[in-house]
């Protein structure tokens, strides 16, 4: 894999005029991690740095520094498709504990949780599927849900491959929606299948179905990396349930680089005021409800059950989350 896998690197890297662009926007490099530019210059410095955003291959107008990095952590850590994998369709192994049956209401939608979720917060599914519910969409399990194949693991596939193994996961939908609770995964989906979005697309294209709090909720929303393009859209369905945004300001939580402690520090300070972090992102959710003395967290798809009077998941959190029925704290 690896000679392929070089090969390529050196092909993209030729694409490259060298003009800065992603070295700007690049959140690491901001707090002196890597510099994607050097990267494609040749350089292999502070790869273990890489918050694994995109935001260099967003704003890149001629080459692909995200792929050609992608593909270096795989040839310097020897990573290859995991035992996980094979064994059970995710990257990762589901894990056991934390999990609430969710209630499967109907074939309306299909819910695709993912793999972080199954790994690390495997509740949100409950979550996501009493949200659905709460705005008349019954939802269903996708039928052979697996992994998106988004991680560096599955860098050695090629893009016909990767395309064949989705669209046979979409096709178990049968033309239905696929609603992810990792906008990861809806990125990667729904460029095989236009029925495959997040939970913000999901929720905003039905704004006037979604239930309201009863009174009005300081949140900060932090839409994460994938889903920063529709923060938008994320600020309307957070109005329309009534709760005030007091950040203007959002980003990467940094995953498990290095740079995170600091990249989290900065999330924390822009989230100042709010009673509670309202995330896009499953991986965001598990690191801001790991932060020591943070401020605590929902995924938006337990902000919307609990708008709807379903709290079930919020007792697995680590940092207690108040009151979000309106019986307590919010209510005046
Ligand atoms: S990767 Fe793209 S944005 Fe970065 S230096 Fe090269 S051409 Fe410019
Ligand atoms: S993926 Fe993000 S952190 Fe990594 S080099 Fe690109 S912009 Fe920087």
């Amino acid at each position: 894999m690896s000679h392929a896998l070089t090969q390529e690197i050196d092909r993209i890297r030729r694409t490259c005029i060298l003009c800065g662009r992603c070295t700007a926007a690049c959140p690491s490099c901001a707090v002196d991690g890597i510099d994607p530019m050097e990267i494609m210059a040749g350089g292999e410095e502070g790869l273990d740095q890489c918050i694994v955003c995109g935001t260099c291959s967003q704003i890149c107008r001629r080459s692909d520094p995200f792929t050609v990095i992608r593909m270096l952590i795989a040839i310097e850590r020897g990573i290859t498709v995991s035992d996980a994998y094979r064994e059970t369709g995710f990257a990762r192994a589901p894990a056991a504990d934390r999990m609430i049956e969710p209630e499967w209401t109907g074939q309306d939608a299909c819910l695709m949780s993912g793999c972080t979720v199954r790994a690390q917060a495997p509740y949100l599914e409950h979550a996501g599927a009493a949200a659905m519910d709460a705005i008349g969409v019954h939802p269903c399990p996708l039928p052979d849900e697996g992994c998106c194949l988004h991680p560096v693991q599955f860098i050695g596939m090629t893009e016909h491959e990767r395309r064949n193994a989705k669209k046979e996961m979409c096709e178990g939908a049968d033309d239905r929606e696929i609603v992810c609770i990792c906008p990861g995964c809806s990125d990667e989906l729904s460029a095989v299948d236009e029925g495959a979005v997040d939970f913000i697309q999901f929720l905003d294209a039905r704004i006037g179905d979604l239930p309201r709090f009863n009174r009005t909720i300081a949140v900060a929303m932090e839409p994460g990396c994938s889903a920063a393009p529709r923060a938008k859209r994320m600020r309307a369905v957070l109005e329309a349930m009534n709760c005030r945004v007091v950040n203007r300001e959002w980003g990467c939580c940094g995953k498990s680089a290095p740079v995170a402690g600091e990249l989290m520090a900065m999330r924390e300070r822009e989230c100042e005021g709010a009673e509670v972090i309202v995330v896009d992102c499953p991986m965001c959710h598990v690191k801001y409800d790991a932060y020591d003395g943070g401020i605590p967290v929902v995924h938006i798809s337990e902000l919307v059950a609990a708008a709807a009077g379903r709290t079930e998941t919020l007792g697995f959190h680590r940092i207690p989350v108040p009151d979000l029925t309106g019986r307590s704290r919010f209510i005046e």
